[in-house]
């Protein structure tokens, strides 16, 4: 039954994007918004500006396999992504995290202007529910996910917030995956990456899914979609993931990469790893230089 919800679940994520039912919200982010911001970047109008969120922190660090946490693997290949963008000069590049933790600018927003994250996300949520009621809106619920706690989710709102206050025009989760299972010291038959995207009824949608698609072409070129039924698309829409924008609380484009499973074997030997995630930031890269090049 659960396997028949899933199938059904993954049916209707197939949909295409940006065609869907009457529209509640307005279009924050379009690929023809990103390609005007990119453009005037190269005339020295202002910069586009990008956010690599290296996903989960030090103390919440996401899945593990081995000894290995997630928090330091997404670090590492965040920092990779980051030093190959800094190539090119019509980007301005900033980590939502470092080695040496959070941007002094975005704990503001988990620490002094904390109140005024929590009435940020209070609002949206009411804001979504009156759509909801108001049938504007449809609920879509897609591949389950783990719940975040409510600080780590404090936080993931705050990121949002603060990528609106300063506007920047793409926000990048780099995140590796992993599954429910009996067993946690045992891998899960499931590799491969997967690239969520806010679902198509949310502002940000149109110019997500647009840089999504650029990702996983070449993405295809190092690796493959994940085998778990509901992500074998490669690009998957959805609509609770806070980091990609819950209740349409994110204005920019936003992609969360699952970029493989934690436990599979490219990852956890030291000896490949290097190598795979070079691979992975360079197909990164080369993903959003596509984008920008699109007319
Ligand atoms: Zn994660």
């Amino acid at each position: 039954m659960k396997r028949l919800l899933v199938l059904v679940a993954a049916a209707l994520l197939i949909l295409p994007a940006g065609q869907a039912f009457a529209a509640a919200y307005k279009d924050t982010s379009t690929p023809a918004i990103l390609h005007k911001a990119y453009k005037d970047a190269q005339k020295g109008k202002g910069d586009f500006k990008v956010l690599i969120v290296a996903g989960h922190d030090d103390q919440f660090s996401g899945t593990s396999f081995a000894g290995l946490r997630e928090a330091d693997l997404n670090l590492e290949l965040a920092e990779k992504i980051k030093d190959l963008l800094g190539d090119n000069k019509n980007l301005e590049v900033r980590m939502a995290r470092t080695e040496e933790g959070y941007d002094p600018d975005l704990l503001e927003y988990f620490t002094d202007r904390r109140e005024q994250t929590e009435d940020f996300i209070a609002r949206y949520k009411d804001r979504m529910e009156r759509h909801l009621e108001s049938g504007n809106l449809e609920s879509a619920s897609g591949v389950p996910h783990g719940t975040a706690a409510s600080e780590a989710a404090l936080r993931l709102y705050g990121i949002n917030k603060w990528s609106n206050d300063e506007e920047f025009d793409l926000v990048l989760h780099v995140h590796f995956n992993d599954t429910a299972r009996y067993d946690l010291n045992y891998p899960a038959p499931y590799t491969g990456f997967t690239i969520y995207t806010p679902e198509n009824q949310f502002g940000n949608a149109r110019g997500s899914w647009a840089v999504g698609e650029a990702l996983r072409d070449r993405l295809m070129d190092v690796t493959y979609p994940s085998t778990l039924p509901g992500e074998s698309a490669g690009l998957v829409e959805d609509q609770e993931l806070i980091a990609i924008g819950a209740y349409n609380t994110l204005e920019a484009a936003s992609v969360l990469v699952e970029y493989s499973y934690i436990y599979e074997r490219r990852i956890q030997d030291p000896l490949l790893r290097e190598s795979t995630l070079n691979a992975m930031a360079e197909a990164t890269q080369l993903g959003l230089e596509d984008f920008f090049k699109d007319k």
